[in-house]
């Protein structure tokens, strides 16, 4: 048994420069996190081995009572971490949560209302170039024009005109808190059924700090891998055990094959976890660094898209300062700060283009950045994005001086040392 260095050092090599990159930039991508070095460690098990079709005591491969055992921790722990009756732990991905959803409530053809990808949606609520866009009839709700916030009226309108199956709460880039009460009375209105993706915020709802969608979802999918920081994969929750038994069969054999054991096995330890007191002061600090952070990107001259956040992201509308985002984006990286440049709600400018910035707290908060570190870094992302004003392709010099205070915030607050 070579070690991975020796029998396969190109590819170990992107291993430890990604470590490096990791460790010595600021990561601001909502999306992402800095697992446990035990998520790691289980993921990267002899687990990995094990075929396992089927559920727990119902598989369909012998040798399964020990990976019986993981997948069973990650279920019962997840169904005391958002206190519900159904968990299936199985889906690879976010996006295949969402399909096995559809695949077991809706027919082709069907129609969906999920809010449109401009807005804050997710491709897999009804996006054109999906499958949830191509083999449902998908119709997509936004935001309300004045204040950028949410539109339930539309959702409503919609929701009586097109009579949906299923309607579809939750996205990427929505900075406030989603009203789910609105949202069942609406698909109780026109007897559809509601799904909540919590992908981006159930970590904040693990934390207590966000409410949860249990109590007003028929079911609700999340991935594992963003605030709530576990391993790259996805998860459905209900309290209906009618529709749980038709998600179980449409995630396997509807779906997927094999479940990946040994992510399944680093889900179970993320939500032990989240299940601890840490967990709730982490959660409670990541909204705190939202806050404070667009709070400082607002004295600096930026609009944030609603005003404000009371979550871990925020949308940086970069026009105040006539600058787009993707060249925001490859400027702050420069300067070793991460994020994406993202559509803001009603942007005439494309996808690869846009006009701002989707920043997010949770790997900062997770490497222990509090306020007063958010704050600087706030000044840090305003002192490359206004030295560009007048250099376009950006200011080298501001760049550099930036870059040694990320890097020196980086040695402060170590990750996999
Ligand atoms: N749902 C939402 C709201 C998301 O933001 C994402 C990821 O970006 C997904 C689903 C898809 O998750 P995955 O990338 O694991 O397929």
């Amino acid at each position: 048994s070579t070690s991975l260095s020796e029998s396969d050092p190109v590819l170990f090599k992107s291993v430890t420069d990604e470590l490096d990159r990791q460790q010595n930039q600021i990561e601001m991508i909502a999306s992402e996190n800095i697992v446990s070095k035990a998520v790691i460690e289980a993921q990267g098990t002899v687990l990995t081995n094990k075929y396992a079709e089927g559920y727990p005591a119902r598989r369909y491969y012998g040798g399964c009572e020990f990976v019986d055992v993981a997948e069973e921790l990650a279920i019962n722990r997840a169904k005391e971490l958002f206190g519900c009756e159904y968990v299936n732990v199985q889906p690879h991905s976010g996006a295949q949560a969402n399909g096995a959803v559809m695949l077991a409530l809706c027919k082709p053809g069907d129609t969906i209302l999920g809010m449109s990808l401009d807005a804050g949606g997710h491709l897999t609520h009804g996006a054109r170039p999906a499958l949830s866009g191509k083999w449902f009839n998908a119709i997509q709700y936004g935001v309300r024009e004045d204040d950028l916030t949410l539109d339930y009226d539309q959702v409503e309108a919609l929701a009586v005109e097109h009579k949906p199956k299923l309607i579809i709460a939750g996205g990427s880039a929505i900075p406030r808190q989603i009203d789910f009460k609105r949202f069942r009375e609406i698909a109780d209105k026109v007897g559809a059924l509601l799904m909540v993706d919590m992908a981006h915020f159930a970590g904040l709802v693990a934390g207590g700090v966000h409410p949860s969608p249990l109590p007003y979802a028929d079911v609700v999918t999340t991935t594992t891998h963003k605030t709530l920081r576990g391993p790259r994969g996805g998860m459905i929750l209900s309290n209906n055990l009618d529709i749980g038994k038709k998600i179980n069969s449409a995630v396997f054999p509807g779906l997927q094959g094999g479940p990946l054991m040994h992510v399944i096995a680093a889900k179970a330890v993320a939500f032990g976890e989240a299940l601890r007191p840490e967990f709730k002061t982490y959660a409670k600090q990541v909204v705190d660094n939202a806050k404070a952070l667009a709070e400082v990107l607002v004295t600096r001259g930026f609009d944030i898209v609603t005003g404000g956040t009371d979550t871990h992201l925020m949308l940086v509308d970069l026009r105040p300062k006539g600058l787009k985002g993707n060249i925001a984006e490859v400027a702050l990286e420069r300067a070793g700060i991460t994020c994406n440049k993202n559509g803001i709600p009603f942007d005439t400018e494309k996808p690869t283009i846009t006009s701002g910035i989707r920043l997010g707290t949770p790997a900062g908060t997770t490497r222990g950045f509090g306020v007063e570190e958010f704050k600087q870094i706030g000044e840090l992302i305003g002192d490359v994005l206004d030295a560009m004003v007048d250099h376009p392709e950006g200011n080298a010099e501001v760049e550099a001086a930036v870059r040694a205070k990320v890097e020196d915030l980086c040695k402060r607050f170590p990750i996999y040392s």
